[in-house]
């Protein structure tokens, strides 16, 4: 199907719809700026350090380095943290939000991304589900209670050496402070705030609407596939609909719709269409 015929069918499908379920990888922050990983040559390029220590984003995403090495574990999350305080979200994510009041659509945001970028865009933390945590919420490395809290935390860290000059400390204990991420291989997640969260979306979920149900999917790939899986086993209710934008990855089965490009430019034909309707 033409581009421009597949974003018409997704405005309509936005038109009619009740509710709205956002669903969000890596590849929506990249229009923000923000680096995706997406394979070795990918990390590589956002963090040049890490190639020449040989470090893989697996190996440098790991909750051991807060107990080897704070400063080096806390190098490249505070890194992180820090350009994502400073990232600006790209227009989609209003275009978003301003679909959701024209069409009063009942929404959810649940997103892969640890990065904040939908509540600092103006969506409601009540309806939002982070499946892998927050960098922005901080927890125990022991951890000595099941407590989260809010990464107020400033860190400086030294880009040369991606070591940080400090070193956030849990509130309670002392002991050395870890983002609230659901790391590779990491057996000390505390996972409570992703499950209330959770909760709220099951809910969410089994509440009657006026409409069918839109899955709007933005740059979520295959390496992990968890918010795929979710976009497809919404799309199976009966006439609810997934529009799935992704530049490399778009397939899905019709009678969902596709868009092969960005999440930015997907958005902005979408938008075209429910502006100037044919
Ligand atoms: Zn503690």
């Amino acid at each position: 199907m033409e581009f421009e015929e597949t974003c018409r069918r997704a405005a309509e499908a936005i038109r009619n719809a009740g509710g709205l379920v956002i669903t969000a990888g890596a590849g929506m922050g990249v229009d923000s700026g923000l680096p995706d990983f997406r394979g070795e040559k990918g990390f590589w390029q956002a963090y040049p350090m890490y190639e020449r220590l040989g470090l893989s984003f697996v190996e440098a995403a790991n909750p051991d380095h807060f107990a080897r090495d704070p400063g080096f574990g806390w190098g490249f999350y505070g890194h992180r943290t820090n350009l994502y305080r400073e990232t600006v979200p790209h227009p989609g994510f209003a275009l978003l939000l301003s679909w959701i009041e024209r069409f009063r659509l009942d929404y959810f945001v649940v997103t892969s991304n640890v990065d904040g970028q939908f509540q600092k865009a103006g969506f409601s933390g009540e309806r939002l589900l982070e499946v892998h945590g927050s960098i922005h919420h901080l927890q125990c490395t022991t951890p000595c209670s099941m407590n989260i809290w809010d990464n107020n935390e400033t860190i400086p860290v030294d880009t040369a050496t991606m070591r940080a000059r400090a070193i956030p400390r849990c509130i309670h204990c002392n002991a050395v402070a870890r983002p609230n991420i659901l790391m590779f291989g990491d057996y000390g997640w505390i996972s409570a705030r992703t499950a209330r969260q959770e909760e709220r979306f099951v809910r969410f979920q089994d509440e009657g609407r006026r409409g069918p149900l839109v899955v709007v999917e933005l740059g979520a790939g295959t390496a992990i596939p968890t918010i795929r899986y979710l976009s497809e086993r919404l799309g199976r209710q009966p006439q609810a609909s997934v529009i799935r934008i992704n530049p490399r990855e778009a397939r899905i089965d019709a009678p969902h719709l596709s868009l092969p490009c960005g999440a930015l430019e997907g958005l902005r034909g979408i938008e075209r269409n429910l502006q100037f309707p044919r």
